[in-house]
């Protein structure tokens, strides 16, 4: 049986001029450089029977987190003085590329690369030595704990997180959920109600840097469908005792810090949705070309070819919106409004294409021992992961076509 690859036949970005190594608005040279590199790390270290073999195990990929901070991708997006060079559009190129074989460390690096976003523009010099020089090295691992029981979409109303100041520093109590990575952190980047809010519910919320092995902490592992590779677990916290110096940027300001972040992570978002909607499209297609119906192959129905075709055309749609945003972002604008369009525009895209693969391979979809199914169960999550694609809307239709607030 033919194993479908999980590296592209194609050129991973569309180009449709001869002689061109790749579009030169999706990706300068050194962007493809990046993109081969990745791309090789991924065959060598992290091939699809591997893959699928540590999402049964549900266990991280400790080999190739090495092997990227070895080539210095670990460290894209932070200060040059930090061993870092690049910034989102070198991000996106990584995230895509890992998401296309291993998914799961795509959606690591999208918490690793929040992480560094935040430390180098919110962290203090003690903290930025302590933990941000680890970080972008590999000797450290970050989780980002925003979501609760209660709510992820409307956090900042529903926070019962909260820390007290005490004499020399804060006592952190509460409860998080949906929290990738907690098991294997060595730190975490806490979100906690402070103070009642007075203007607004993202006010008096503050983003506390809590050590994983800080005592009255207890991160229990969640089982999940997605993302088995990078555990997702819930988090208690008991009177867990924190210094002053624990705070990340100004007290009480913890969300507005996220909230400039979040064009970043949706487009890191689209990335891995492109990515894995990529992976899937390429092994739907190879399937497609050998097997055998009716005295022809999949691939030679048109109702079959269509589906790749719409598949193929939502990616690169979905792709033309990511590069716009992530342009702008690295020029040191905003694209609220186009990263939210990438985000929806690529999950769903990896959504359709994931779907279409599964009928597309009829029985052998449901077959662990290939990786469609993988990325079918996958891709769920940025369609609600980091924000739903609802709320998106609601955000798209209050600011780019000026209608009523919805929500
Ligand atoms: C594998 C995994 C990893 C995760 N990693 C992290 C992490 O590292 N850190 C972290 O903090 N969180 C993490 N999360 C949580 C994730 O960010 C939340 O699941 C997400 O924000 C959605 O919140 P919710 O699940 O509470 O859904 P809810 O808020 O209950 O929303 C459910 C659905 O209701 C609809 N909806 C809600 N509000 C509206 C509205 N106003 N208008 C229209 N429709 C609406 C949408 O369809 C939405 O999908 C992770 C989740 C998973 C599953």
């Amino acid at each position: 049986m033919p194993q479908p690859s999980t590296v592209s036949p194609r050129a991973a970005v569309l180009t449709d001029e001869p002689g061109l190594a790749a579009d030169p608005i999706a990706d300068t040279a050194a962007r493809a450089a990046l993109r081969a590199r990745v791309r090789e790390l991924v065959t060598e270290v992290a091939p699809p029977e591997r893959v699928l073999e540590l999402d049964e195990r549900e266990e991280f990929d400790e080999v190739l987190y090495r092997a990227l901070a070895a080539d210095g991708i670990l460290a894209i997006g932070a200060d040059a003085a930090y061993g870092g060079s690049g910034d989102i559009q070198e991000q996106a190129v990584v995230i895509e590329e890992l998401a296309a074989g291993p998914t799961s460390m795509a959606v690591y690096l999208i918490v690793h690369y929040m992480g560094v976003h935040i430390l180098s523009s919110f962290g203090t010099e003690e903290q930025r030595r302590q933990w941000l020089t680890r970080l972008v090295k590999g000797e450290a691992k970050l989780s980002f704990a925003l979501t609760e029981p209660d709510g992820g979409t409307d956090i900042a109303r529903v926070m019962s997180t909260s820390a007290s100041q005490v004499e020399g520093g804060w006592v952190l109590d509460g409860h998080k959920r949906w929290i990738g990575g907690t098991n294997t952190a060595d730190f975490l980047l806490v979100l906690a109600r402070t103070a009642e809010p007075e203007r607004s519910s993202i006010d008096g919320v503050t983003m506390l840097l809590v050590p994983g092995q800080t005592p009255g902490l207890s991160p229990t592992v969640l089982p999940t469908a997605s993302i088995r590779g990078f555990d997702t677990t819930e988090i208690r916290f008991e009177d867990v005792h924190l210094p002053a110096s624990a705070v990340v940027g100004v007290a009480g300001s913890g969300f507005r810090q996220v909230l400039s972040t979040l064009n970043r992570e949706r487009i890191n978002a689209a990335a891995g949705a492109i990515g894995a909607a990529r992976g899937a499209l390429d092994a739907t297609v190879s399937h497609a070309r050998d097997r055998k119906a009716f005295g022809s192959t999949l691939g030679a129905f048109q109702a079959v070819q269509h589906r790749l075709v719409d598949g193929a055309l939502a990616i690169e749609a979905a792709r033309g919106l990511l590069v716009r945003a992530a342009a702008i972002e690295s020029a040191g604008g905003r694209a609220d409004n186009l990263s939210s369009m990438a985000k929806v525009a690529a999950s769903e895209a990896a959504v359709k294409v994931t779907q279409d693969g599964m009928e597309i391979f009829g029985g052998m979809g449901l077959s662990r021992d290939l990786p469609i199914q993988r990325w079918w169960r996958d891709v769920r999550l940025w369609v609600f992961a980091p924000i739903n694609n609802d709320m998106l809307r609601n955000n798209l239709g209050e600011r780019l076509l000026g209608l009523p607030r919805s929500f």
